[in-house]
C-alpha cells in the first residue's frame, strides 16, 4: 500500500514498501536522540524567488539589534547576509564583542551557538536558524563517556596527572567537563600552545574529541613520539587499553574524528599530484595523519585562507578541507588553480542546514519579535565552560 507524506510544504507519495526501499531522513531512528530535528514554525520553501529580498528586508528591520555571524563552511546563500565571516573561535569572539546586539544570529553548528551563548551576556539570544544543524565529531564524545573515561583514569591512578583539552568543536558540556578538571578549550590555531600549556599543569594530556588534531599536534608540533599516542576507545572495556598502555602514554586521544576531513587519504593526495603538475597540497589538521604527512602544507582555516591570498599567481592548489570553503576560495583567486583535494563532493552536511529558507524563517521571527530557536547554556556547565575558554584566551 502508496501512502502519503508531507514534509513541511512538500506532499509526495511514497512507494509501496519494497526491501530496498530508501529510509526517509530520520524515519525508524530514535527521535530522541535527534537534537532539534523540530523546526517549529513555517519555514518558506527553498524555491520561493523573494527569498533574497526577505532576508535583506528582514536583515534591515533588525538593524543594529541583530548581528550574524556566518562561518566559512556555510554556502554562499547565507554567508551574504552575515556581518562577519570566520572560524568558530572568531566568530565566538565577534559574538561576545557585541554585547549591544539582542540576537546573535549563528549561522554554523550547534556547539559553535553553544560557545556564542557562554560568551554573551544573559540578556542576548544566541539563534541557530537550523537547531538540527550539529557535528558529528561533537557528537563522537558525549559527557557520560567522558564521565566513564575519567573513571578509568582514576582507577588507574592517572587522573590526577592528566589535564583534559577539548577542541572548541565539543559539546557545552565536554568544555564543562574539562572547565572543572583543570583544562582548557583549544582551537586548530592555538592546539599547540594548548598543549603546550597543559603539559606544563601536569605530565598527561586526554585530547577530546578530534584524535587527528591531536595527534597531528602532539607530533609534529611538540616532537612527542606517535608511540605515546594512545587512542581511547569510548565503546571498548577501559578504552580498549592496558593499565601499562595508561601509563606509559602521555597523550590519550579520544576515539573521534571530523566525518569530512576524515575522508582525505594519501590515495587523494597521490592522485592528485599524477594529475596536476607541481600542485601545492593544503591540508587542515583534522585530516588523518598520514595525508597530513604527505601533504606541503598543514593550518587552520584561517592559515589556509591566508596561505592562498599570499600564493603566487599562477600556482596549483589542492586543498583538503571543507568544499563550500574551497570553492569560495577558488571564486577569489581566479588568477590561481584551486581544487579540492577529493574528486567527489565532500560537503559538511550539517553546515549546509543552514540554508536561505531557515535563515529567513529566523530573521523574520525576531523582526517581529518571536525568538526561535535560541541556544542557551546555563547553571554550572556553562560555569565550568567560561573557565576552559577563558583558559584558551589567557593562553600566550
Ligand atoms: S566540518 Fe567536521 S568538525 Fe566541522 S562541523 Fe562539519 S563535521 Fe563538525
Amino acid at each position: 500500500m502508496a501512502r502519503r507524506i508531507t514534509l513541511i510544504n512538500v506532499t509526495f507519495t511514497e512507494p509501496a514498501s519494497t526491501p530496498l526501499a530508501l529510509l526517509l531522513l530520520g524515519q525508524g531512528s530514535d527521535s530522541a536522540s535527534e537534537r532539534g530535528v523540530d523546526c517549529p514554525g513555517e519555514l518558506p520553501p527553498a524555491s520561493d524567488p523573494t527569498l533574497v529580498a526577505r532576508a535583506s528586508a528582514a536583515r534591515a528591520a533588525l538593524g543594529d539589534r541583530a548581528f550574524v555571524l556566518g562561518h566559512h563552511y556555510q554556502r554562499d546563500e547565507v554567508i551574504q547576509f552575515a556581518d562577519v565571516t570566520g572560524d568558530s573561535f572568531t566568530l565566538a569572539r565577534n559574538a561576545a564583542a557585541r554585547p549591544q546586539a539582542d540576537y546573535i544570529v549563528f549561522c554554523g553548528v550547534h556547539f559553535m551557538a553553544e560557545s556564542a551563548d557562554i560568551l554573551t551576556g544573559p540578556e542576548q539570544a544566541v539563534i541557530l536558524p537550523d537547531l538540527a544543524a550539529g557535528c558529528s565529531m561533537a557528537d563522537m564524545a558525549t559527557h557520560q563517556q567522558v564521565v566513564e573515561a575519567w573513571d578509568v583514569l582514576t582507577d588507574a591512578g592517572i587522573a590526577d596527572v592528566t589535564v583534559p583539552i577539548t577542541y572548541m568543536n565539543s559539546s557545552a558540556a565536554i568544555k564543562g567537563f574539562t572547565g572543572e578538571h583543570g583544562g582548557a578549550v583549544c582551537t586548530s590555531s592555538n592546539a599547540e600552545r594548548a598543549m603546550r600549556w597543559a603539559f606544563e599543569q601536569g605530565e598527561k594530556v586526554l585530547f577530546l574529541p578530534d584524535q587527528h588534531l591531536g595527534r597531528n599536534t602532539a607530533v609534529l608540533q611538540l616532537g612527542i613520539g606517535l608511540d605515546d599516542c594512545v587512542v581511547f576507545d569510548p565503546h571498548r572495556r577501559d578504552g580498549g587499553l592496558t593499565r601499562q598502555q595508561l601509563h606509559d602514554a602521555k597523550v590519550l586521544l579520544w576515539r573521534g574524528h571530523c566525518s569530512v576531513h576524515g575522508r582525505f587519504s594519501v590515495e587523494n593526495v597521490a592522485d592528485v599530484r599524477r594529475r596536476v603538475p607541481g600542485v601545492n597540497i593544503l591540508v587542515h589538521p583534522e585530516c588523518r595523519h598520514e595525508v597530513v604527512l604527505a601533504a606541503d602544507y598543514v593550518g587552520s582555516t584561517d592559515y589556509i585562507i591566508k596561505t592562498l591570498d599570499a600564493a603566487p599567481a599562477g600556482s596549483s592548489w589542492a586543498v583538503g578541507t571543507e568544499l563550500n570553503l574551497v570553492r569560495r576560495l577558488a571564486n577569489m583567486h581566479p588568477d590561481k588553480q584551486v581544487t579540492f583535494l577529493e574528486k567527489t563532493v565532500c560537503y559538511c552536511s550539517t553546515m549546509n542546514r543552514i540554508d536561505l529558507p531557515h535563515l529567513v524563517h529566523s530573521l523574520e521571527s525576531l523582526a517581529r519579535g518571536e525568538v526561535v530557536n535560541r541556544i542557551v547554556v546555563e547553571g554550572r556547565v556553562a560555569d565550568n565552560a567560561r573557565l576552559a575558554l577563558d583558559r584558551m584566551l589567557a593562553l600566550p
